[in-house]
C-alpha cells in the first residue's frame, strides 16, 4: 500500500529499524526492491533522483512507482530523492509522490534554508513529507566529487535548520558518500547520535551502499531511520548480465533483463535484513 513519508518513518522509529530507500530507474529495479521487501514483510521507499531523468524520465516512471507501491503487500513510500528545483518537485507530487527531498546542500545556508521553507509548503498540501539536507557528502549523487570536499553537519546548526523548515527527516553530512567507495568509509556516528537527539527527526543515510553491517547497525542505534541504497545493488544486476553472457549465447533481452532482476533482488534483500535488524 501507498504510504507517506512520515508514515513509513513512524514504523521505522516504533521498530527502532531503518527503511531502505531504493533508486529503481527501472521496471527491474520496481520489482527487485518491492518482491525482496514483500518476502521479508518490511516497508519500503521506492526513490527516483533527479539525476537519472535523462535515461528514466519521472513523467514515464513515476506514475509506474506509484501504482506498483498501492498495488504492493507491504507499506511502500514514493520519494523523491535530490531534488533541486520546486518545479521537479510539483511535477512529482502531481504524479502522487508521498515524500520529497529537496537539496540545496551545496547552496548557502540562507538559500537552502529559505528553498526548504518552500518545499514544505508545497508538500505540506499533497500530504506528502520532506526530507532536506545540511553539509555536503564527499561525492554528489552519480559518483561526481565535491569540488571542497565533504562538510560535516554541526549539530546545533542542525537544530535552527529543522525547526525554522519543519522538515520530517533530516540528512545530515557525517562521513558517507554516493556511488561506489574506493576506500572503506569512515563515519563519524556519535556526529549522528548528538543530531537525533538534538533535532528530535528520523535521520537518513545518504551513499549506504558499502558501508559495513556493522557500522549500519551502530548508525541505527544512533537514530538513522532511512537508508539510501543503489549503487551495490544496480553493480549486482550489471554482473549477473556480464555472468550470463560470458555463460550462454543470450538472444533476447528479456533474459538479461530478468537475471538482473533476480541478482538485484537478491542484494536488495540482504540489504534488507540489515536495516530491519533481521
Ligand atoms: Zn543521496
Amino acid at each position: 500500500m501507498l504510504v507517506n513519508l512520515v508514515d513509513v518513518l513512524k514504523l521505522a522509529e516504533e521498530r527502532q529499524c531503518a527503511v531502505g530507500a531504493f533508486n529503481t530507474p527501472n521496471l527491474e529495479c520496481i520489482h527487485a526492491v518491492l518482491h525482496a521487501a514483500e518476502k521479508l514483510n518490511v516497508p519500503v521507499i521506492l526513490s527516483h533522483a533527479q539525476l537519472h531523468e535523462e535515461v528514466s524520465p519521472l513523467g514515464k516512471i513515476g506514475p509506474v512507482m506509484v501504482l506498483a507501491a498501492q498495488r504492493a503487500k507491504v507499506p511502500v513510500c514514493v520519494h523523491l530523492d535530490h531534488c533541486e528545483t520546486l518545479d521537479y518537485m510539483r511535477e512529482a507530487l502531481d504524479l502522487g509522490f508521498t515524500g520529497v527531498m529537496y537539496d540545496g546542500s551545496l547552496l548557502p545556508y540562507a538559500e537552502n534554508l529559505a528553498n526548504t521553507q518552500k518545499a514544505v509548503a508545497m508538500a505540506k498540501p499533497y500530504g506528502a513529507g520532506v526530507e532536506a539536507e545540511l553539509g555536503a557528502l564527499a561525492s554528489r549523487e552519480g559518483g561526481a566529487s565535491n569540488a571542497s570536499g565533504p562538510v560535516y553537519t554541526d549539530p546545533d546548526e542542525a537544530v535552527v535548520f529543522c525547526r525554522e523548515t519543519g522538515i520530517d527527516a533530516f540528512a545530515p553530512s557525517f562521513g558517507t558518500a554516493h556511488g561506489i567507495y574506493k576506500a572503506k568509509p569512515v563515519l563519524d556516528l556519535d556526529r549522528v547520535k548528538v543530531i537525533a537527539e538534538k533535532t528530535g527527526l528520523p535521520l537518513v543515510m545518504h551513499g549506504g551502499s558499502g558501508v559495513s553491517p556493522e557500522d549500519y547497525r551502530t548508525g541505527i542505534r544512533n537514530g538513522l531511520r532511512k537508508i539510501n541504497y543503489y549503487s551495490y545493488m544496480s553493480k549486482a544486476g550489471t554482473n549477473a548480465v556480464r555472468e550470463l553472457l560470458a555463460r550462454e549465447d543470450v538472444t533476447f533481452f528479456h533474459d538479461l533483463a530478468y537475471a538482473a532482476e533476480q541478482a538485484m533482488e537478491a542484494d536488495a534483500e540482504k540489504a534488507m535484513r540489515v536495516f530491519a535488524g533481521l
